[in-house]
C-alpha cells in the first residue's frame, strides 16, 4: 500500500506534468554556423548582438549546449528527429561514380513535426540551404516546408525569411502550431547587407580599398590579418542575424504569441575560425564547432543560466512534453521542462557529437568535465578537461597525464554501448562492461 505522504508526492507529480504541458506554440530558431562564443552575452567583445544580449535576460541562457555533429544535415537531423547521427542516419557521404551521395534521414525514425502533428499541431518550417532539402527528409511532418537551396553566391536573406515566417503564423496561429525558422547567413560566404556590411571590417578600409565591400566575402588568405578580417566580417553577419531575429520575436510579441509560446534558439554548428588551425566546419568536433548557443524562453525563470550540460538531441524530448505528446521509446535526450521548472535536477545524461571524414567516424563524447574526441584522423582518442581548458588546447591523453587513459576509455566504452542501442540492436553487456558501468554510476 503507498503511504499518504507517497500518494500526496505522486499527486504533486501528476500536477507538475499537466502543468509542464501547456500545449502551446512551439518555435524553434535555428541559426546556421553561429559560434556561441562570437554573441555579447556568451561574453564576446564585440557587439554583434544587442537583441539576443537583452532577449537573454527574458529566458534561460544555458552555458554548455552541445549540436550533435559539425555541419548542418546530420546536426539538423538530429535536432528534429532528437537521435544521435548514427541512428537517424543522415550525413554520412560516399562518392560513387565520381558523384558525391549522403544518405539521408532513415524512414522508420520518425521527425518532430511529424509526431506534433499527430497531436493537432500545425507545422511549418522556413529553411534556406540545400542540405536541408525535403530530399534529405526535412520536410517531413511539415504541412508547410519553406525551403530554398542557398549556394555560397545566393542565398534568401534573413529578413525575407523572417517575413515568410510571420506570414505563415499570421495563417495558422488559431490552432497549436510548431514553427521552425532556419536561418543561413553567418554561413559562409561573409557579406552583410547594409548597415551591417562595413560595422566591424571598416577598420580594415586602408588595407583592402575599394575591394572591401567584395572582399568580406571571399577573403580565404592564410595570414593573421586577413584572418581577423574574416572575423569581423563573420561578426558582421551574425549583427544582421541578431537584429532579423529581434524583429521575428518583435512580431511574436506584437500577436501575442511570445508570452504563451516555448521559443527556443540554438545553431546547428559553429565555424572554425583558425581555432585548431582550421577555418569552416564539418572536419572536427571541437568546441567551436560542437558548442553552440542554447536560449529557452517560456520555461524556467527570465534571466537563468544554466550551467549543465545538454544537448540538442534534448530538444525534441522537451517540445512533446511542452505539447502534451507522448514520446517515441528509445529517445536519448532528457526534456528541460522539469529542470527548468524546478521539479527535478537536470541528470547527467550521456552527451555525444559525430562526423564521417574520409570514411571514417570521428566521435566526441562528454561526461562533464571530461570531452573524448576519437578517430583515426585524431591519432586514436585525445581527452580534455573542459572545467580548465575549454578551448581544447591540452589533450591530457598526449600530455601523460595519469588517469587520462582509463577516462578516455571509460567514456569510449558509455559510447560504444550508447550508439548499438540506439541503432535499434538489443544489447546484451557482458559482465566486464556491467562492472564499468556500474562504477560509472550509469547502471544500479
Ligand atoms: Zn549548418
Amino acid at each position: 500500500m503507498l503511504s499518504v505522504a507517497l500518494m500526496l508526492a505522486l499527486a504533486a507529480c501528476d500536477a507538475d506534468v499537466a502543468d509542464l504541458a501547456p500545449r502551446g506554440p512551439i518555435i524553434v530558431i535555428a541559426i546556421d554556423t553561429l559560434r556561441a562564443d562570437h554573441l555579447g552575452l556568451y561574453g564576446y567583445e564585440r557587439d554583434t548582438s544587442p537583441r539576443l544580449d537583452a532577449l537573454g535576460a527574458e529566458g534561460v541562457v544555458f552555458d554548455h549546449a552541445f549540436a550533435t555533429a559539425s555541419w548542418t544535415l546530420p546536426s539538423m537531423t538530429s535536432l528534429l528527429t532528437g537521435t544521435w547521427p548514427r541512428e537517424h542516419g543522415a550525413g554520412y557521404a560516399r562518392s560513387r561514380g565520381g558523384r558525391r551521395r549522403f544518405s539521408r534521414l532513415r524512414e522508420e525514425v520518425p521527425t518532430l513535426a511529424q509526431l506534433l502533428k499527430e497531436t493537432g499541431y500545425a507545422t511549418g518550417a522556413v529553411a534556406n540551404v540545400g542540405f536541408m532539402s525535403p530530399r534529405f527528409g526535412f520536410g517531413r511532418g511539415f504541412d508547410t516546408y519553406d525551403w530554398v537551396s542557398s549556394t555560397d553566391e545566393e542565398s534568401r536573406r534573413a529578413a525575407e525569411s523572417v517575413d515568410r515566417a510571420l506570414a505563415w503564423i499570421d495563417a495558422n496561429d488559431d490552432d497549436p502550431f510548431f514553427f521552425m525558422l532556419h536561418l543561413f547567413d553567418p554561413h559562409r560566404h561573409f557579406d552583410a547587407p547594409p548597415p551591417f556590411r562595413g560595422k566591424f571590417t571598416e577598420v580594415y578600409r586602408d588595407r583592402y580599398g575599394d575591394t572591401l565591400a567584395t572582399l568580406a566575402s571571399r577573403v580565404e588568405a592564410e595570414q593573421q590579418s586577413d584572418l581577423d578580417f574574416h572575423i569581423a566580417a563573420y561578426d558582421e553577419e551574425i549583427a544582421y542575424t541578431d537584429d532579423q531575429v529581434g524583429r521575428f520575436i518583435d512580431g511574436l510579441r506584437e500577436r501575442g504569441i511570445w508570452d504563451e509560446a516555448l521559443v527556443v534558439l540554438t545553431a546547428d554548428h559553429g565555424e572554425s575560425l583558425h581555432d585548431h588551425g582550421e577555418r569552416g566546419h564539418g572536419g572536427t568536433l571541437y568546441n567551436e564547432l560542437i558548442r553552440v548557443p542554447l536560449m529557452v524562453w517560456g520555461a524556467g525563470s527570465a534571466g537563468e543560466r544554466e550551467r549543465a550540460p545538454v544537448s540538442l538531441v534534448d530538444f525534441v524530448p522537451t517540445a512533446l512534453q511542452w505539447a502534451g505528446a507522448d514520446e517515441p521509446s528509445g529517445l536519448p535526450g532528457v526534456s528541460w521542462l522539469g529542470p527548468l521548472a524546478g521539479t527535478e535536477p537536470f541528470s547527467e545524461r550521456l552527451i555525444a557529437a559525430e562526423i564521417e571524414v574520409n570514411d571514417a567516424d570521428v566521435q566526441a563524447v562528454i561526461r562533464w568535465p571530461y570531452k573524448l574526441i576519437a578517430g583515426p584522423d585524431v591519432g586514436g582518442l585525445m581527452l580534455f578537461d573542459l572545467q580548465r581548458d575549454f578551448a581544447e588546447v591540452m589533450d591530457l591523453v598526449a600530455l601523460g597525464e595519469p588517469t587520462a587513459q582509463q577516462t578516455a576509455t571509460e567514456l569510449q566504452l558509455l559510447l560504444r554501448n550508447a550508439r548499438r542501442g540506439l541503432r535499434g540492436e538489443e544489447v546484451e553487456l557482458d559482465p566486464a562492461e556491467v562492472e564499468e558501468l556500474r562504477a560509472l554510476g550509469y547502471i544500479q
